[in-house]
Parts: C-alpha cells; sequence; structure tokens
C-alpha cells in the first residue's frame, strides 16, 4: 500500500494548482454572480492538457492516470466549485464514452471531447425520474437505420454548452430497466433543443438545463454500449463520477474552505489575540482537518480502485457520502470562523457554502448511497 503520489502526480498538483490560483481563482465570484459558463477557463483547460488527463493516448489523451484526473479537480474545486463541476461532469461522461464506445465511436468523438474542445453532458434524470431513474419516460422508437427519440429530460448539467449528449430512452418499454438504451446524440440533430436553463443555489456558474427531444433521429451506429443495456452503463458511469465529480469537487472544496478559514483565524483579533488561539475554534479545526483527511485518503482510494480495475460500486456509495457531507460540514465552519464577514459576498465562504450543498444531491442523494452502502454490506 502505497499513497505517496508519483513525480508525474506531483507535477500534475503543482500545475493544476498554479492554473486554479491564476486562472479559476479571480473570476471565481464574477462568473457566480454573473451565471457564467467561463468558456475562457475551458479553452485553456484544453490547451494545456487538463481535459486529457485519464484518457488513452491513442484518442488524444494524456494516459490514463485517475489519481491526476481527481488531482486537477480537487485543485480547481478549492478556488471555484463550478468549473471543477463542468470538468468533472464532462470527464466522466467522456470517460462513459471510453469504456462503452466502439473504435468508431471513440474515433469519431472521444478525441473531440478530450483535445478538440468539444464538451458533453450526460442526461437520464426527467421529471419523473429523479432517485428512481428506471421510471425514464423517454422513448426511443427503432425506424429504418435511426431510432427516433422522444421525450425530456431536466437538471442536464452542461445543457446548451455541450456539443454531445449522452441520452438514456426506452428501447424497450415493456422490459423497464431492461429496456433502457443509451445513445451518443449530437446538440445540432434536427428536433433537439435545449430548454428551461436552471436558476439554482450553487454552482451558479455551471448551467444546468432541460433537453427537449422531440422526434430525434438518432442513427443506430450511436447507441452506446447494448441495445437494451443503458441502465447497466448509467449506473456504472454513475459510479465513477462519484469518485471522479462528488470526490473530487468535496474534497477540494472542503481544503479550499479549511485553508481560507485558518488564514482567517490566525489573522483575526478578538479579545486582544487571534481568534485561532480560542480552544472554543481550535476544536473545530481539529475536526475539519480530521475529516478533510479521512476524506482525501477514501477519494485516493476510490481512484485507485478504478485504476486497477476492481469493483469498487460499494466504495464509490462511500466516498460520494462521506466526502459531501465533509463538504457541507467544512464550508459551514469555516462560514462560521469568519463570522459576519463569512456570510458576506465580499468573502469566498459565502460561495463556497452555498456550492457544497449540490453534492449532497447529485449523482444520487446521499440517502441513495446510504441504501447502496447498506445492501453492499448486508449482502
Ligand atoms: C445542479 C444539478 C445538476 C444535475 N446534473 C445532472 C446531470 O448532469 N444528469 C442527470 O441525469 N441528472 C442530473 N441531476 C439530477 C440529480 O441526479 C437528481 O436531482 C438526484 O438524483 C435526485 O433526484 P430528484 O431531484 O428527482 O429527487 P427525488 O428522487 O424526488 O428525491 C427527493 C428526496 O427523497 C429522497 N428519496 C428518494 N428515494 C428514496 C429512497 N428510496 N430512500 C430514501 N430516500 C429517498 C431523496 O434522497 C431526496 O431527499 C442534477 C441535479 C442538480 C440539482
Amino acid at each position: 500500500m502505497n499513497f505517496k503520489l508519483t513525480k508525474q502526480q506531483q507535477m500534475v498538483k503543482l500545475a493544476a494548482e498554479r492554473f486554479a490560483r491564476e486562472v479559476c481563482a479571480p473570476i471565481a465570484a464574477e462568473i457566480d454572480r454573473e451565471h457564467r459558463h467561463p468558456q475562457e477557463t475551458f479553452d485553456l483547460l484544453y490547451k494545456y492538457g487538463f481535459v486529457a488527463l485519464g484518457f488513452p493516448e491513442e484518442y488524444g489523451g494524456a494516459g490514463v492516470d485517475r489519481i491526476a484526473q481527481v488531482i486537477v479537480v480537487e485543485e480547481i474545486a478549492k478556488v471555484c466549485m463550478a468549473t471543477a463541476s463542468i470538468l468533472s461532469i464532462h470527464q466522466a461522461t467522456a470517460t462513459c464514452i471510453n469504456n462503452y464506445g466502439t473504435k468508431e465511436q471513440k474515433d469519431k468523438y472521444l478525441r473531440k471531447l478530450i483535445a478538440e474542445g468539444v464538451m458533453v453532458a450526460f442526461a437520464l434524470t426527467e421529471p419523473n425520474a429523479g432517485s428512481d431513474a428506471s421510471n425514464i419516460q423517454t422513448t426511443a422508437v427503432e425506424d429504418g437505420d435511426c431510432y427516433v427519440l422522444n421525450g425530456t429530460k431536466c437538471f442536464t448539467s452542461g445543457a446548451g454548452i455541450a456539443g454531445v449528449y449522452v441520452i438514456l430512452a426506452l428501447t424497450d418499454p415493456k422490459q423497464k430497466i431492461r429496456g433502457i438504451t443509451a445513445f451518443i446524440v449530437d446538440a445540432d440533430t434536427p428536433g433537439f433543443r435545449i430548454g428551461k436553463i436552471e436558476e439554482k443555489m450553487g454552482i451558479c456558474a455551471a448551467q444546468t438545463g432541460e433537453l427537449i427531444l422531440d422526434n430525434v433521429r438518432v442513427p443506430k451506429e450511436n447507441i452506446l454500449g447494448k441495445l437494451n443495456g443503458g441502465f447497466k452503463l448509467a449506473l456504472a458511469s454513475i459510479d465513477v463520477s462519484r469518485i471522479t465529480v462528488i470526490g473530487a469537487q468535496s474534497l477540494g472544496l472542503a481544503e479550499g474552505a479549511l485553508q481560507l478559514a485558518i488564514d482567517y483565524a490566525n489573522k483575526r483579533i478578538q479579545f486582544g489575540a487571534p481568534i485561532s488561539e480560542q480552544q472554543g475554534l481550535q476544536w473545530y479545526f481539529a475536526e475539519m482537518a480530521t475529516r478533510v483527511e479521512a476524506t482525501k485518503w477514501l477519494v485516493y482510494n476510490g481512484a485507485q480502485m478504478m485504476q486497477d480495475g476492481e469493483k469498487y460500486s460499494k466504495n464509490a456509495a462511500m466516498v460520494k457520502l462521506f466526502s459531501s457531507e465533509t463538504a457541507r460540514m467544512v464550508t459551514e465552519r469555516a462560514l462560521q470562523i469568519h463570522g459576519g464577514y463569512g456570510f458576506m459576498k465580499d468573502y469566498p465562504l459565502e460561495r463556497m457554502y452555498r456550492d457544497a450543498k449540490i453534492t449532497e444531491i447529485y449523482e444520487g442523494t446521499n440517502e441513495i448511497q446510504k441504501t447502496v452502502i447498506a445492501r453492499s454490506v448486508l449482502g
């Protein structure tokens, strides 16, 4: 067992830390306030090869290193959770295409997604199918060499930003979860359009919205994975996301908030001394730091299990549950340590506190994670 970063991972960490500080941090408050997708950041993330981390070189990737992929998201989440969210969801969906795509699909799509600036989004959730994703109602009906998709997807991260969508639809409604198929859909396909863009509490710069599918003809060669095998594919993809999206984001967000609280508490003088000298706050710091450390090893271990091809569904649910609770708890405490200033938009804690909440909801709520873990440990 060796939890030390390799030389290469250390280099990635240094580069990502610098990128986060110089590119993401200066605009984090502004893109949150304006609810603006930071395209300029993504142009640079592609240019410097950060998006390519975790993907095979033959499709323009920088080699499959899950820890390095996690490190980049973690470093960015320390300063801008919305940017980390967009990046990590994009990478997780591209991973789905890498894991399940045919050689032709990877040649056509993967290179674009990891090296040429085209974003991808994953659309499973519908108005009546959230935690119960098996209840989707979007249909895909065979017609010649195509399937014709009809329905509405909601809460899709990257809606309107992505050029490509992985969409889950019913190909055999009678078979329920055994009748769901994943399709790769180009955003410019006739009949595909973006509906309502959501106004959110947090990660405001990460656009979330509705997809409307009105007789969208998708060629059969765009079926991702097996016909009627989409539900399994979706669950496996969500397992990936629980580590590389939620775990990495939550860890970075908590680490960033903890550091801000340390800096503030060492400087802020009340009762003639830095507030960090108050035992009441020191205990907060001890609890926050311990939780962050535990989260880190859970996340990195989960990423390593993925890398090694082990079974990791239970661990992915544990990562998601624990890391998101850490993000919420640490941002809340860090805000409290900032007192009234923490409540003001002049300080980043207010945004970080709002951003933390989503980690307990998306990629399966924490109640669902507990169900997955309990089923696994109880057998
Ligand atoms: C900002 C944002 C981005 C998102 N991005 C995407 C995306 O890119 N792609 C995508 O497909 N989806 C996305 N989602 C959807 C997200 O995954 C769902 O919102 C989430 O799975 C919960 O579904 P729901 O909102 O319908 O809540 P519901 O399923 O209606 O749950 C409501 C409450 O009931 C609880 N509950 C439900 N069932 C159970 C149970 N069996 N046991 C115990 N408690 C239960 C839940 O935990 C929750 O507290 C996103 C959501 C948000 C808010």
